[in-house]
């Protein structure tokens, strides 16, 4: 950080001022100039509020050098974060494709989809139990029976569990039933849920806010991680912007962008991010062409009658095509998209992530 002082600022001004900062725990640098002085601090200045330097009357301006996240940046951890969830290590070669409706709704539905989109190559099956929808006369989704149908369609497919976390409250559920904890567009600034998360050992996946910069998002994985949870994984779902032909706008740039700011993994979800199930996958295809390191795609058995973003679902068929082309893309990058997975036995055993 650096505090820029006002022209004519005298000498023992600056230092009276530089003592006042260094009880803020970092060291002080001041360079005295023919017109100004500017004082550089030197050390961990995350917990320094810039407005309150700002009051001193002394002071002209200040500005940060660093950004103000510290375990989430790429600075401090050079080296890309992987870490496994069942056989998929993520942030590895292999492209995680998460791939499920976005609300559970019946049992017959949610092991029929598990079972279509392992067979296609998903690692991973999501499925909403909580849902945050915009008008409270929608559908909420099955709450806690929607974990229980999810851990079934577990049991068969051996698929870990992304759900979506909507309250304190339902932690223990959570802890119970589901491998990787999402934290939706709407709560991404949810610090309380966060700081809550960053205490168990269950990975998050922290969805961007539509109205969130990156810095934010980075921020918000902050949160987590200061409680001891390093297992996050961000995801980019789009943003408002003021373009109404999509639902949101999906952020490209984010992907490569993030993966400067962060060693963490990156998701796309390009399902919210555009609302029309025919964009999804030459979205898909150019996120993965960018760099993600995974997908989150809402599929359906019969997207028509979806109680929940059917116009943005995929059917099975549609997203076994997506996956084939998905393997080329990935291959021309460097990476990998696991291939159609035999529908008999389980991918992996029944075996959580610790909490
Ligand atoms: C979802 O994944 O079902 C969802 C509601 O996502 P988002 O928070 O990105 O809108
Ligand atoms: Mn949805």
């Amino acid at each position: 950080m650096i505090v820029v002082c006002k022209p004519g600022t005298s000498r023992e001004r600056v230092e009276t001022l530089c003592q006042w900062l260094q009880r803020f725990g970092v060291a002080t640098s001041p360079i005295f100039g023919t017109g100004m002085t500017v004082i550089g601090l030197v050390g961990d200045t995350s917990a320094i509020d810039m407005e309150t330097i700002a009051l001193e009357d002394c002071v002209e301006k200040v500005m940060k050098v660093q950004e103000p996240f510290k375990r989430a940046n790429r600075h401090f951890h050079p080296d890309d974060t992987r870490f496994a969830i069942g056989d998929i290590e993520i942030g590895g070669r292999e492209v995680a494709v998460a791939a499920g409706p976005c609300s559970v709704e019946t049992e017959a539905q949610i092991r029929d989809v598990a079972r279509a989109v392992r067979a296609s190559g998903a690692g991973f099956l999501r499925g909403g139990a909580f849902k945050p929808r915009t008008s409270p006369y929608s559908f909420q989704g099955l709450k806690a029976e929607g974990l229980r149908l999810l851990s079934l369609a577990r049991q068969e497919t051996g698929l870990p569990i992304v759900s979506e976390i909507t309250d304190l409250g339902q932690l223990d559920l959570f802890l119970e039933h589901v491998d990787v904890i999402q934290v939706g567009t709407r709560n991404m600034q949810n610090f309380e849920l966060l700081r809550e998360l960053g205490q168990v050992r269950r990975p998050v996946l922290l969805k961007r806010g539509f109205s969130n910069t990156l810095e934010e998002l980075c921020m918000s994985a902050e949160y987590i991680m200061s409680g001891g949870n390093d297992r996050v994984i961000l995801c980019e779902r789009g943003i408002r912007t003021f373009e109404p032909s999509t639902r949101n706008t999906l952020d490209l740039s984010a992907i490569p962008m993030l993966k400067r700011m962060s060693h963490l993994p990156v998701f796309v979800d390009p399902s919210h991010a555009t609302g029309h199930a025919w964009m999804v996958e030459s979205l898909s295809l150019a996120a993965v062409a960018a760099g993600a390191d995974g997908l989150v795609i809402e599929v359906h058995n019969d997207p028509r009658h979806a109680l929940s973003d059917g116009p943005q679902s995929l059917t099975p068929d549609a997203f076994d095509g997506l996956m084939s082309r998905l393997r080329t893309v990935a291959a021309a990058v460097g990476r990998a998209v696991r291939g159609p997975q035999q529908a008999s036995q389980p991918a992996r055993k029944d075996e959580r992530t610790t909490s």
